[in-house]
């Protein structure tokens, strides 16, 4: 068996090893009994479509969504093209869209959407260096959506219960924690995520979007822009990512093979239960960034220890014991574990028998 480590990093992240595997097996070696592979073949062959068509049903699957009201793209540029799509699609001029601001990510999607349109903070964490999920929300009535991030990948958190917004069409960024748990996905008109945190490999965007809402849409769009253009080929208007929407292909199965969301979720708890309650359990040698607990993220944990330096050894000797990744964003320092689907429990074991260790020792 290849060498693996523990792989804590934030994105591009670890993969099930099932998977990895069966991508060399089933995708790049030879795809389908077709004598080549996946990344060789038309996307307009009869083996890829089913092979598309498949990851995407499989995901409305996953996601308790129908394929009547929702429709699945796999997209290039990342979900911070989706920043601006969103807006140039949905946010005309004169019109308002509300954005809830719990940081980094958050502030750049409001930075493209205020390029087409009026923006209005619904709610922010700032103040709160988004240590925390905002309670009270300052709504627009009609305004053209809701921008919300649910997962806030740097700062470590995220939103368990997401607000009300009536007959305003609610949006999300689910980059860092989509199909993470069960969520009740029919609340949203467009969820979109970048594939490198939990689903599959970078150079793949998921948006799910309703189809009716797709059709509120401004008409004058550049073709490659406008929703519409995807949904109405089946997101095979032009060359998808092929690679990796057979490793998110690959994902949905295990996922499904593993319970669908509630399993998931099962292990992702266990995880953060097991991690949070180390740091917690500390007497202050780890010190938590998100105190409020209702608003801690399972897949991203953030925590500091007493100096910079401590820190720095902290790092360096995880790596030394196969621990990847434990450096924090660099905008805000300190470490961070990020726990994804696919680390293990037995990862998150290795990484809290590290940190006591290492307590111990300094
Ligand atoms: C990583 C991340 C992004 C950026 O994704 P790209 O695919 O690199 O554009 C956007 N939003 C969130 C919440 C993220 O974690």
């Amino acid at each position: 068996m290849a060498h693996r480590v523990h792989n804590f990093y934030a994105g591009p992240a670890a993969l099930p090893w099932e998977v990895v595997k069966k991508t060399a097996e089933l995708g790049i070696t030879e795809f389908d009994g077709q004598g080549m592979s996946v990344m060789e073949i038309s996307h307009r062959s009869k083996p890829f479509d089913g092979m598309f068509k498949k990851a995407q049903s499989n995901m409305l699957k996953i996601m308790g969504l129908s394929e009547e009201d929702y429709a699945v793209l796999f997209l290039g540029g990342g979900a911070s093209t989706q920043f601006f799509h969103i807006p140039f699609n949905f946010l005309r001029e004169g019109m308002t869209a509300d954005y809830v601001n719990t940081g980094v990510w958050s502030k750049k999607a409001i930075k493209e959407a205020k390029y087409f349109g009026n923006v209005n903070i619904a709610a922010s964490s700032e103040d709160k260096l988004f240590s925390c999920i905002p309670k009270e929300f300052n709504f627009t009535p009609g305004a053209a959506y809701v921008h919300t991030t649910s997962n806030n990948t740097i700062y470590g958190t995220e939103i368990w219960n997401f607000p009300e917004t009536g007959s305003v069409p609610l949006i999300c960024d689910m980059s860092s924690d989509f199909l993470s748990h069960p969520v009740d996905f029919t609340k949203f008109s467009l969820i979109y995520a970048g594939a490198q945190k939990n689903i599959g490999p970078s150079g793949c965007t998921a948006v799910v979007i309703r189809r009716d809402f797709a059709e509120t849409a401004r008409e004058d769009l550049p073709t490659m822009v406008n929703y519409r253009t995807h949904i109405g080929k089946d997101s095979l208007f032009n060359t998808p990512p092929s690679l990796p929407v057979f490793v998110i292909g690959l994902v949905m199965e295990w996922i499904l093979e593993n319970g669908g969301l509630e399993g998931i979720y099962d292990i992702n708890k266990k995880k953060a239960d097991l991690l949070y309650g180390a740091i917690d359990n500390s007497d202050g040698f780890y010190k938590a960034h998100v105190t409020d607990v209702a608003s801690r993220s399972f897949m991203n944990v953030t925590f500091r220890l007493g100096s910079e330096e401590l820190e720095k050894k902290f790092i360096a000797e995880g790596a030394e014991k196969g621990l990847m990744g434990l450096k924090g964003h660099r905008s805000v320092g300190g470490c961070r574990a990020s726990t994804y689907n696919a680390v293990s429990y037995q990862s998150v074991e290795a990484l809290v028998d590290f940190m006591k260790a290492f307590k111990a020792a300094n």
